[in-house]
């Protein structure tokens, strides 16, 4: 069995002295080193760094000086976070060798709060995908069963997390990619509001759907990483100032009384493995059993959420992907200028980046654009419209966070459709901007099954309380891989 340490934990032991945050950070490298061979999570580890930044922290405490909120906590980040001098090539070849000339706020956040950044970890080409199998670089296993895929596009993350190497990981979310990555290896992951953690320095996909957010083994872990991250950023014009002070990280326990939860009968359609539709439901037995008022409540135009996403998303990718010329970033290609152009886009990009940015240009080329772009902004619009009415009756939504869990490696690789269909539940989030929270609610075929909560923009709070009541209730977050 897996063991892992929670941060409250690590962060408590440092601030005793129990622990040195030396020793902490050279068993994570170490740990690392010898078992993520076979699980492919990180594709670097940054070992000087993360060694000095720990004496620092036990610099700081030996001279009697307070430690930050992290001090000491190794934390994971996905290789789309820009880490000044390293590397980040979000698991692009044509970034292969694109060192980050500046960090991202979130990256710098965590620094500035203590945590040690231990490495970048794989993801999905350009964080297009849902199986991290797009990656130029290496696979990853599921650490619950490793024929099976991570879930994606941040799977590096969710592995460094399930398999108990970190206790936190930064991921960024789309589409899904904290939340459907979380389910399939059995963590919670945390995607925020649209613009409550900004996201500068982060390699965008699309910018009015991507967001940084956390893995962790619990909610309130995850709390801990989002009251240091959250927040309006000068640098970033869309993040938001938080309507509430910054998250607290230990907020009295949650219970479900006065909440209202809305079940929405058009996430509990036919096509969700049925096993996995049937954890759902005994979570949502287990949160009327204890105290919580269940509402049926309807979504009519989820139907229109993914085909939406599939507009909205490569449009926006097609239009960022623009600036990989081989030029000003990354692979160089050869030849003139248009040749070389062709010659680093064609060698630099894969197969799925391809195909999106293909699909985008199309989308937005005159005549089409009408047809489809605009129409998509209208639909998109309307499903905000849609979920605001909800969380008039309700608190927070719940649903699975897949309608499966994870599947063999190579299944769906070239069947680009049946990974899509993959982010039925979780592309409305994005389009939306609300919050929303997968969290461990048993197993299906012997893999973890992921519950999700979705709360309206801005009020994440509420999606982070529901989900720590139902972790208080159940212990499938304790269930650990064997691997
Ligand atoms: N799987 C989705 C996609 O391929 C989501 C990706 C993401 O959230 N980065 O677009």
């Amino acid at each position: 069995m897996v063991r892992f340490t929670l941060a409250k934990e690590i962060r408590d032991r440092i601030l005793s002295g129990a622990v040195s945050a030396v020793d902490v950070t050279q068993a994570v490298l170490d740990d690392i080193h010898a078992r993520d061979e076979n699980l492919g999570a990180f594709l670097e580890t940054f070992d000087i760094e993360a060694l000095a930044a720990a004496k620092a922290i036990d610099d700081m405490r030996e001279r009697g000086e307070e430690l930050p909120l992290l001090a000491g906590v190794p934390v994971a980040i996905k290789d789309n976070m820009l880490c000044e001098g390293h590397i980040a090539s979000a698991g692009a070849k044509i970034l292969g060798e694109h060192r980050s000339a500046y960090t991202a706020t979130a990256v710098q956040k965590l620094r500035d709060a203590g945590a040690i950044v231990i490495g970048r970890t794989n993801m999905d080409d350009a964080a297009m995908g849902s199986s991290t199998e797009t990656s130029a670089w290496q696979k990853t296993y599921n650490p619950w069963n490793t024929e099976k895929i991570p879930g994606g596009s941040s799977g590096g993350s969710a592995v460094a997390v399930s398999a108990g190497f970190v206790p936190l990981a930064l991921g960024s979310d789309t589409g899904g990619s904290i939340r459907q990555p979380a389910a399939m290896c059995g963590v919670v992951g945390v995607k925020p509001s649209y613009g409550r953690v900004s996201r500068y320095g982060l390699i965008a996909l699309s910018s009015s759907l991507d967001q940084i957010g956390v893995f962790a083994h619990t909610v309130d872990d995850a709390r801990l990483v989002l009251s240091v991250i959250e927040g309006r950023d000068d640098n970033d014009a869309t993040s938001v100032d938080l309507l509430e002070p910054p998250t607290p990280y230990n907020l009295p326990p949650t219970t479900f009384a006065n909440l209202r939860i809305g079940i929405p009968k058009e996430y509990f359609i036919d096509g969700i493995d049925p096993d996995v539709r049937a954890r759902v439901e005994e979570a949502i037995d287990v949160m009327k059993k204890n105290g919580a008022t269940i509402v049926d409540v309807s979504l009519p135009l989820t139907p229109y959420a993914l085909p939406t996403y599939y507009i909205i998303q490569p449009a926006e990718a097609s239009s960022n992907l623009g600036r990989y010329d081989g030029i000003r970033y990354g692979t160089r290609g050869d030849g003139g200028l248009n040749e070389s152009y062709f010659d680093a886009r064609g060698k630099g990009f894969g197969a799925e980046v391809k195909r999106r940015i293909l699909l985008g240009t199309f989308i937005l080329s005159a005549g089409y654009y009408d047809a489809y772009y605009k129409k998509a902004l209208a639909v998109r619009t309307a499903i905000r419209k849609e979920f605001d009415d909800v969380f008039e009756q309700v608190d927070v939504i719940v649903s699975p966070t897949s309608p499966c869990v994870a599947w063999n490696m190579g299944e769906k690789f070239n069947d680009p459709i049946a990974m899509y269909l993959a982010d039925i539940f979780t592309v409305s989030a994005n389009i939306a901007g609300i919050a929303g929270v997968s969290v461990p609610c048993g197993f299906a075929h012997d893999l973890p099954v992921g519950l999700q909560f979705l709360a309206g923009a801005m009020h994440d709070e509420k999606a982070l309380a529901a989900a720590a009541a139902y972790q208080a209730v159940t212990d499938w977050h304790t269930v650990t891989p064997s691997t």
